[in-house]
């Protein structure tokens, strides 16, 4: 199946279709998605939470490569309102929460690239001083799954353990705990892990310094990485933490932060409405697609790039000829049309 939609691709780019399609959308704005970087010490192919540090390294080469200019989010926005042009078939970086190693790995790369940016970021798990237990604990039991020895494993031991360490209503202390236990079970050096800082957030010293690069810009993803209930009382809680925090750290007035990432991708129109009146000019989700003049800025789409993306497929997603299939498929929905962009559904857990 997947040799065949990549036959499919490769024909379509060869008789003209990516350019075509790269014409006709020319004036969307492509608003990439990204985390982190794997950095720890057992092998791990990546996904759209962890990319390898190879896997992202080819990306921005690509970008560079096919001539797609990265603006900034701000710019992007601008111009998506009608208030400023940007040169054709720009590409906005965006990165997630704020793993330390996006702080370590990928931020001097864009750097290197000339690249602008804009980290997403839940202000709570700067101050937690150490591994974000239901994330490491997730990630070890898919380390421990795909070394398919599962005969050797004690379900009945693990299960207790993840449920501890993904409990956000227990002490960072148990859950942390239970992470290295559940760590050890599984066979894994979890002091690597530790030393690697492959499950840190970056620390708020170090989002300051990031952040007075000029082609840094900081932005809004909720304090604690959720809207809770979805009521007004909870998203603008969630929202003025958020910005304090913000606020705080980087010197600036607590409304000065307008653009904002819906946590996990989650969102609704009402919720989409509450954020508007919070004065945020621009929120984005995961749903897969280009933004284009017209779409609403408080429910913007992106391309959440991940490892198992091949380059074709990347390339088919940054020309638009990935919208068209998806479009097709939406309009004719027993097209034969050949499935493009199924992205395994991007991993935001923080
Ligand atoms: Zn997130």
């Amino acid at each position: 199946m997947k040799a065949s939609k990549l036959k499919f691709l490769e024909t379509a780019k060869r008789t003209g279709l990516f350019d075509l399609a790269r014409r006709r959308s020319s004036t969307g704005v492509r608003i990439l998605n990204y985390h982190g970087i794997w950095t720890g010490s057992d092998p791990y192919a990546g996904d759209s939470m962890f990319f390898t540090d190879t896997g992202f390294t080819r990306r921005l080469e690509l970008i560079r490569a096919w001539g797609y200019p990265v603006v900034s989010l701000g710019d992007a926005i601008d111009h998506l309102s009608g208030q400023k042009a940007i040169p054709p078939n720009a590409v906005v970086i965006t990165i997630d929460d704020g793993w330390y190693s996006s702080y370590k790995d990928m931020f001097p790369k864009l750097h290197q690239h000339g690249m602008p940016f804009t980290l997403y970021c839940d202000t709570g798990h700067l101050y937690t001083p150490g591994v974000i237990p239901h994330v490491a604990a997730m990630y070890f039991k898919i380390l421990a799954n795909q070394r398919n020895d599962q005969s050797e494993r004690n379900i009945a031991l693990e299960r207790p353990l993840k449920s501890v360490a993904t409990d956000r209503s227990r002490s960072y202390a148990e859950r942390l705990d239970a992470t290295e236990k559940l760590a050890k079970l599984l066979g894994f050096d979890f002091t690597r892990y530790m030393a690697d800082k492959t499950f840190h957030y970056m620390s708020p010293s170090e989002l300051v310094e990031a952040a007075s690069n000029p082609d840094v810009s900081i932005e809004l993803h909720t304090h604690n990485h959720t809207l809770r209930d979805w009521s007004r009382n909870a998203i603008e809680q969630e929202i003025a933490l958020n910005r304090a925090a913000l606020a705080d750290l980087l010197k600036r007035p607590p409304t000065s932060f307008k653009h904002f990432c819906y946590p996990s991708g989650a969102y609704t129109p009402e919720a989409a409405e509450i954020i508007k009146s919070l004065g945020i000019k621009s929120a984005t989700t995961t749903n897969q697609g280009i933004a284009t003049v017209g779409t609403s800025l408080l429910m913007l789409p992106r391309l959440c790039d991940n490892e198992m993306l091949t380059e074709i497929e990347f390339e088919a997603e940054l020309s638009g000829f990935a919208d068209w299939m998806r479009l097709s498929r939406t309009v004719v929905p027993n097209s034969k049309a050949q499935s493009i962009g199924t992205t395994r559904s991007a991993f935001c857990l923080a």
